[in-house]
């Protein structure tokens, strides 16, 4: 399980977020079978918007995660392929980088 300080709030491009450290519930594929996911992001122009991100992570998989949800917080009008595809880059990156987690 990832050590990483359970942060309640972020400010993202200026709009406040509440963070849950919760698994969100299941969303449904497209042929109709639940699928578990790590977190989810609700709209900027949502009243008190969250961030939910699964607590039982891998450190890597929930800094991906944060920057996913993340990204989607920022970059709301961007498809889920892009941002998928830039939290993947800025993870890689970050490890790369040589950025470690304690
Ligand atoms: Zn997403």
């Amino acid at each position: 399980m990832a050590r990483v300080r359970r942060i309640r709030s972020a400010s993202m491009r200026g709009k406040e977020y509440r963070i849950r450290w919760k698994r969100p519930p299941p969303v449904m594929t497209p042929d109709g079978r639940p699928q578990l996911v790590d977190g989810m992001c609700q709209a900027p122009l949502s009243k008190n918007p969250e961030i939910w991100i699964a607590p039982d992570l891998p450190t890597i998989r929930m800094m991906w995660a944060l920057l996913h949800e993340s990204g989607h917080a920022c970059m709301w009008d961007i498809d889920e392929e892009a941002v998928d595809e830039t939290a993947e880059s800025q993870t890689a990156l970050l490890i790369r980088a040589g950025f470690t987690l304690v």
